[in-house]
């Protein structure tokens, strides 16, 4: 299956912000935007002027990113947020939230995406019962996500969730932290999405 490789605190220098892809790490003084808040590479430290289309382009990079999803990917995603109903860039950020690997992030089972990713196909989750090893699954209200039972006793869960476990579960979402059991109550308005993209921007790009 196609991946990024490309150094994760790379992407972040690139886009300016945090997408918090490195877990524990992105939280500490070693995270490389607090020591070196500029774009990687020899021409990193110059101001340039953005184009309109650099803008664009800018955000689309930045939501791919921080969700970790392949251009082919994002752009079908973008297909889907313009068949349904309401605000195309609203749709679209409420796809790439409902996906099953970031699902596992917000209910902190996980100390980042890339982690949450790479737990969902190692076959660590079941929703509504049954194991999905598929990340890009899409959940729908009434969903209910658990930690499989040879997951649950494990070293590196209790790794994470002494990391992440006290993360606050978006209102969209609800927590069981003691059966370790997470339900999608209803799909995320956008208030209720902490991504910092101006959606707006992504579908003017690909609107062109
Ligand atoms: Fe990004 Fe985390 Fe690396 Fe900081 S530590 S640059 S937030 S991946």
């Amino acid at each position: 299956m196609a991946r990024y490789t490309e150094a994760s605190c790379r992407l972040c220098r690139r886009e300016g912000e945090k997408l918090f892809l490195k877990g524990e790490r992105c939280y500490t003084n070693k995270c490389a935007i607090s020591r070196r808040a500029y774009a990687p590479g020899q021409h990193g430290q110059q101001r340039k002027k953005q184009s309109e289309y650099g803008l664009q382009l800018r955000e689309k990079q930045k939501a791919r990113r921080f969700y970790g999803i392949l251009e082919s990917q994002f752009r079908k995603y973008f297909e889907m947020a313009t068949k349904r109903k309401g605000v195309t860039g609203e749709n679209l950020l409420q796809i790439l939230e409902s996906r099953l690997d970031n699902v596992v992030y917000r209910l902190g089972l996980a100390t980042s995406r890339p982690e949450a990713r790479q737990l969902v196909r190692h076959g660590h989750f079941s929703v509504n019962g049954k194991k999905v090893n598929i990340p890009s699954y899409l959940l729908e209200p009434g969903d209910i996500v658990a930690v499989r039972d040879k997951f649950k006793d494990s070293q590196k869960l209790k790794d994470i969730l002494d990391i992440a476990g006290g993360r606050t579960v978006p209102k969209w979402l609800e927590f069981d932290a003691e059966n370790l059991v997470g339900k999608v109550v209803t799909l995320p308005a956008r208030e209720d999405i902490d991504l910092p993209v101006s959606e707006h921007l992504i579908v003017e790009l690909y609107s062109k």
